[in-house]
């Protein structure tokens, strides 16, 4: 009952049957999902799509799935905000917030991902789910993994931000900390995959779980009023948001769905990890691995899986990249929550602090409709900012020392 076709190879165009897979057997190439955009055509209308309930299987006919989804049932269709204040700021006349930081069981976009990867490892007949993760991908698959009644094995690098290792704790999977950073725990965990019949969400899953991206940009779409922005700035680890939102507007084209697509897409990296970015401004279109450092541990992957296609993806759509320092990460972090009220992770820091540079650049431009991916939440990651928050008034409880304070307060 599914509209895939197969998958096929993104670099030699050679055609498998729906498997747990991912590189092409002849050259190596990543693979991808192919649908029957024909098919799917004739019965996925907007008036389908607004009558189904508000999570992101509202498109389930553009997934990759056979049957009916049976996880994430509640993720997905979170707010797109209109953010004036934040606008007039940073030089916007029409901002909007892609707020995925709630929402979300597991207060993050990579509640999308795992929404298809568990459903597809179902279908497959796995009993056992795992991933390598930079730290929202252990807190959500541990916690679908849980209500779905998988075992599961998750693999972080040890030094991540103890919020993150405890969210993923508290619902008790094999969770195995390793001494190495992600891109050293990834390489460990193909070997794994080699290994053990277990669906690895981003490795042998990985085609079908990274489709789950795509609901991101048909929502944002949607709550546009079927049309896309005019920019669109996504905070980039492996690459694969970034490519997907773009070939979620292209497949709404397809189909009809949405009118003109002239949207501009940026990548937003932190500049002690920024393999994709540094390429994007070299212009060229091989990533050079790097080492990372930065407090934007959920986007420090060295040597990104889909840099190469991320790059494609900008230099065609006429995007850019920017890079941003820990303290400016920081200041945005507080900007965002200080102008609407949004607290975002070192993520949504970077997309923030790089959108502000890619105006001062001119990249964007002041009338452009600009969409920023806001992809998790801040109480993840409350250690990037302990010490950088302003101190509460410390008094006695009693009237007069409020009032005390509240003298300061007001001659301040
Ligand atoms: C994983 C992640 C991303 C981006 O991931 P890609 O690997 O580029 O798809 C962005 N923001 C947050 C908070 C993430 O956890
Ligand atoms: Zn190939």
């Amino acid at each position: 009952m599914g509209f895939v076709h197969g998958l096929k190879c993104r670099e030699c165009g050679r055609e498998y049957a729906v498997e747990a897979i991912y590189v092409c057997e002849f050259c190596f190439g990543p693979l991808e999902v192919v649908y029957d955009y024909e098919g799917i055509r004739k019965v996925l209308t907007k008036e389908k799509i607004l009558s189904r309930p508000h999570n992101l299987w509202r498109y389930k006919e553009l997934l990759p799935i056979d049957g009916e989804p049976t996880s994430g049932l509640h993720s997905g269709f979170t707010p797109l905000i209109r953010a004036d204040k934040l606008a007039k700021i940073i030089g916007l006349k029409e901002l909007y917030i892609k707020d995925d930081t709630v929402t979300h069981p597991t207060l993050s976009f990579k509640d999308r991902v795992v929404a298809v990867a568990l459903t597809k490892a179902r279908e497959f007949g796995f009993d056992t789910v795992a991933c390598a993760s930079t730290g929202n991908l252990a807190h959500s698959v541990s916690a679908h993994g849980a209500a779905g009644g998988f075992k599961r094995f998750i693999f972080i690098p040890a030094s991540l931000e103890h919020s993150k290792i405890i969210a993923s704790l508290v619902y008790e999977p094999n969770l195995i900390a390793v001494d190495g950073n992600y891109d050293e725990v990834n390489r460990l965990c193909s070997e794994v995959a080699n290994k053990y019949p277990w669906a690895f969400v981003n490795i042998n899953i990985r085609p079908f779980y990274a489709e789950g991206s795509k609901t991101q940009g048909y929502e944002i779409a949607e709550q546009l009023g079927w049309k896309v922005p005019d920019a669109v700035v996504v905070p980039s680890a492996s690459g694969s948001l970034l490519t997907k939102i773009w070939k979620s507007f292209k497949e709404l084209k397809q189909l009809g769905l949405i009118g003109e697509l002239n949207t501009k897409i940026f990548s937003a990296q932190a500049t002690g990890c920024s393999p994709i970015v540094a390429a994007i401004k070299a212009g060229v279109d091989v990533i050079k691995p790097v080492k990372p450092d930065t407090i934007a541990k959920s986007l420090a992957i060295g040597n990104p899986a889909d840099g190469f296609y991320a790059t494609q993806v900008v230099r065609e759509s006429g995007g850019f990249g920017e890079d941003v320092s820990d303290q400016e990460i920081i200041d945005a972090i507080k900007l965002l929550a200080k102008t609407e009220g949004i607290f975002a992770e070192t993520a949504g820091g970077v997309t923030l602090a790089s959108a502000i540079k890619l105006i001062k650049g001119g990249y964007i431009k002041e009338d452009s409709l600009t969409v920023l991916c806001i992809t998790g939440n801040g109480l993840k990651t409350k250690e990037a900012i302990v010490g950088h928050t302003i101190e509460p008034y410390h008094i006695q409880p009693n009237l007069k020392s409020f009032e005390e304070t509240l003298k300061k307060i007001n001659e301040r």
